[in-house]
């Protein structure tokens, strides 16, 4: 064998892992489909801009072990995500906090909102959410729910609310003080330079980095030039969808430069009424606090995945969760190849537990 380890993707856990095995002595082949590093974290800089091809990337986590790890790569910015929702001709402070509800509701005082909340729900007797709405309503009411939920989530994903798992509403903080701090981690910022950067340097000691290259059109090759393959894309698509297809979210970004220096005051402006197509319009330099003279903006559409679609967003609900338990089960039974990331384990995972499940394998792995 050639390489000690084949790593499918040269995403951030790909990277990750690369780097922790080229330190232990182990000898890497990477394989990318697309024709650049970084997977999703893909930044690419336009007239001084770091735009995020693949969505708007905040870098957030609790975890001091993990903020110390991507430290190493990069010297992160203190920018704070603070996004805006536009309801029609409405503005309101996200996360649903008390700028929020004083907006919606005149008020000032947590007592007054917690009291309008409760007045909101006392009827519906929800006891244990079952679904994204139950969770919604119960915990900020229908008056939020209705403008800032409903329509923003079933653009994003697609479904009925009541078809949601709760956990999704979950992600965002609900808090009684005026925070407009969309993230309760202890750590958060932008790398200055961008995120190509930090897998770039994470990449930097991999033996060979091949780049537009599909493992799975040629996996027999591939599979006889290491002892063992790390695979980070979709696990259905690993397995033939022998068993069904797993359902994703695509995004289609539709990007351009704009000839003003700031034209919406803000990283990101969510729009949350059901009537306008996109969910949300990204202006890449306010995440670096940009001065140039002109600006970039992304608007975000979100579709239904098919074959040949990039998946962003595994749908974890409960037919999708059963059918990767299938999956993984099949995987757990190959002896020669391992399956990580958000499209090896089909999960809503964020960069810092990408980081962290690659350390673990690290860990079982090297
Ligand atoms: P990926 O980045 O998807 O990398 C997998 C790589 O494998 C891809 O480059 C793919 O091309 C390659 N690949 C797949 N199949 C093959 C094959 N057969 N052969 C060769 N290569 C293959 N996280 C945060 O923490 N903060 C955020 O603000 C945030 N915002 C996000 C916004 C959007 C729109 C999206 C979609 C995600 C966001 N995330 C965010 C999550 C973040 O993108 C992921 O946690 C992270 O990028 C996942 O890394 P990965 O390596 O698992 O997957
Ligand atoms: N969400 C919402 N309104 C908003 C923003 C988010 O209802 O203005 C819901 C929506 O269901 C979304 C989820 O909260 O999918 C998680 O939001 P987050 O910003 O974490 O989504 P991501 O950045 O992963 O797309």
């Amino acid at each position: 064998m050639k390489y000690d380890y084949l790593i499918v993707g040269a995403g951030l856990f790909g990277a990750v892992f690369a780097c922790e095995a080229k330190k232990r002595g182990k000898s890497c082949l990477v394989v990318e489909k697309r024709n650049h590093i970084a997977g999703n974290i893909y930044c690419e800089e336009v007239n001084g801009i770091q735009v995020h091809r693949y969505g708007a990337h905040i870098f957030h986590t609790s975890d001091k072990r993990i903020w110390d790890y991507i430290n190493q790569f990069a010297e992160f910015n203190n920018y704070i995500n603070s996004p805006v929702a536009r309801y029609k001709d409405e503005l309101y402070n996200l996360p649903f906090n008390m700028n929020t509800f004083s907006k919606m509701w005149g008020i000032k005082t947590p007592q007054e909102a917690k009291e309008i909340i409760a007045a909101q729900i006392a009827d519906l007797n929800i006891t244990e959410p079952k679904n994204l709405e139950e969770q919604a309503l119960s915990l900020v009411g229908r008056d939020v729910y209705e403008k800032l939920i409903k329509g923003y989530t079933e653009k994003q994903w697609g479904r009925d609310c009541k078809d949601l798992p709760s956990f999704i509403i979950k992600r965002l903080p609900l808090r009684f003080t005026y925070d407009n701090n969309y993230f309760n981690d202890r750590y958060q910022g932008i790398p200055i330079g961008g995120y190509t950067r930090i897998v770039e340097k994470m990449l930097a000691d991999a033996d060979e980095v091949l780049l537009g290259t599909d493992y799975l059109k040629d996996r027999e090759k591939f599979d006889a030039l290491a002892d063992k393959v790390i695979y980070t894309g979709m696990i259905d698509e690993y397995f033939g969808y022998k068993l069904g297809v797993l359902q994703y979210r695509s995004v289609r970004f539709e990007t351009e430069e704009l000839e003003t220096d700031n034209y919406q005051g803000n990283a990101v402006v969510n729009y949350t009424d059901r009537d306008v197509p996109y969910t949300r319009i990204i202006e890449h330099k306010h995440f670096e606090f940009g001065k140039q003279p002109t600006t970039i903006i992304s608007r975000e559409y979100s579709s239904e995945w098919k074959k040949g679609d990039e998946p962003y967003y595994p749908v974890n609900d409960d037919k999708n969760n059963a059918l990767y338990e299938q999956y993984r089960k099949l995987a757990d039974k190959q002896d020669k190849v391992c399956f990580g990331g958000r499209l090896g384990a089909y999960k809503y995972y964020d960069m810092d537990k990408v980081i962290a499940a690659a350390l673990q394998m690290c860990r079982e792995q090297l």
